[in-house]
């Protein structure tokens, strides 16, 4: 059996970001990715968002690692020259009955570090956009739109140059946990069986599959795995904003909003659909809902302005109706296996906070002193 030093599963953003910070400190890495690619399921399914951290549980791991991670990526696109922009988002109260929202989430913005949002009244809203059925307002100046592809392949190039090295189309297949190391099956073109010091499960929405493949990985440590889907229309023609603009969050995600993207395209999304198996197609007669979603806060969106775009599938470790769930990174304090880390639930913010989930992932995996 051949002996590897750390392998890293998935080619996502999150398994790239590790791959990076584990190779830069000295480790010897192979990222395996089942497809023929990198960034092919959610890392590129998205909406592009640097987001700001303002939603997520002041205290919880999205919460810290959200407004960490979006220090360090505008400061990595800054330094690498990859395509971003800090173009700012509108958070929309649609009527009276929505503004003691917008007063939440600035208190709750403000207790994880975001103290720079800026309450706006109807008038101060509709001065910035003319266009918008606004009540009041909340501005976030830190929110942005990055290139997430020029980003993967940034942190792809920043890992090869440390001397990991990226096998595509390698499925783990399963694996069992001995006491010197991890053995992994491992699919593919050339199959084979390996024995690993460390183990990152960076498999998105396959993450809790492949921790169920490994023997030895105790079933009440991997939490249950649900698949929520969102899916994008885009616009035909220019929309008459400066912003991103996003209505109230709703149950299983933001609620549709208006981003573009670094070209100036407009798209609106994602919505939310429990899926049971991945299918991408994004179904046309999802459009009226999507209207009358973005009339409340764009009332002049005309009536042929919308044509199916992409979709993505959310990585959930609760259901519909739980409330929502952090990100769930388990080093061996969890699971009791040294050398495993598994991350799961890494749904948004997933892509703002890769670069902070990744210093996270080399403190649990013994990497660098905590
Ligand atoms: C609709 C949507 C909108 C979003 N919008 C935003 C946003 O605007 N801003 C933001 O910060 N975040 C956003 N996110 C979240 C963000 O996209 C994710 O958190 C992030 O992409 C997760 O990256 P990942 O590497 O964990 O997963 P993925 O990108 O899904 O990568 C997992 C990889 O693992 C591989 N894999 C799985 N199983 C195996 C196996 N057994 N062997 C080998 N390889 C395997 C897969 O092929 C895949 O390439 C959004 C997510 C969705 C779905």
């Amino acid at each position: 059996m051949d002996k590897l030093d750390c392998i890293v599963i998935g080619a996502g953003v999150i398994g790239l970001a590790v791959a990076r910070v584990m190779a830069m400190s000295g480790r010897e890495v192979f990222i395996l990715e089942a497809t023929e690619g990198i960034g092919n399921e959610a890392s590129s399914r998205n909406s592009e968002v640097i987001h700001a951290g303002i939603y997520y549980l002041p205290g919880s791991l999205k919460a810290k690692l959200c407004v960490r991670g979006k220090q360090l990526l505008y400061q990595y696109c800054a330094e690498r020259g990859i395509n971003y922009e800090r173009i700012g988002k509108i958070i929309v109260a649609s009527d009276e009955g929505e503004v003691q929202d917008l007063e939440r989430l600035r208190s709750q913005a403000k207790q994880n570090g975001v103290d720079d949002l800026v309450l706006l009244t109807g008038k101060g809203a509709d001065s910035l956009e003319p266009e918008l059925n606004c009540a009041a307002g909340l501005l976030s100046p830190s929110t942005g739109i990055i290139d997430s592809h020029s980003l993967m392949e940034e942190f792809l190039a920043d890992s090869k140059d440390s001397g990991a090295e990226l096998v595509l189309g390698t499925k783990v297949e399963g694996g069992r946990i001995l006491d010197d190391g991890i053995v992994l099956e491992v699919g593919g073109s050339e199959p084979m069986t390996v024995l690993c010091r460390t183990v990152i499960n960076c498999g998105g929405i396959h993450a809790s599959d492949v921790a169920h493949s490994i023997e030895g990985i105790s079933d009440g440590s991997i939490p249950p795995s649900f698949m929520c889907k969102g899916s994008y229309f885009a616009l035909s023609g220019s929309a008459p904003f400066e912003h991103l603009i996003y209505p109230i969050p709703d149950e299983g995600g933001l609620g549709i909003h208006l981003t573009f993207d670094l070209a100036g395209k407009v798209r609106f999304g994602p919505d939310t659909e429990w899926v049971d198996s991945v299918d991408y197609a994004v179904d046309p007669g999802r459009a009226s809902a999507f209207s009358d979603s973005i009339r409340r806060y764009w009332p002049g969106l005309s009536d042929t302005g919308l044509n199916p775009d992409y979709s993505g599938i959310r990585a959930k470790i609760v259901g519909p109706d739980e409330e929502a769930a952090d990100f769930m990174i388990q080093g061996s304090e969890t699971h009791g296996i040294a050398g495993l880390v598994n991350l799961y639930g890494i749904e948004s913010p997933g892509l703002t906070a890769s670069m902070a989930i990744a210093e996270e992932v080399v403190k649990l995996a013994g990497v660098v002193e905590t």
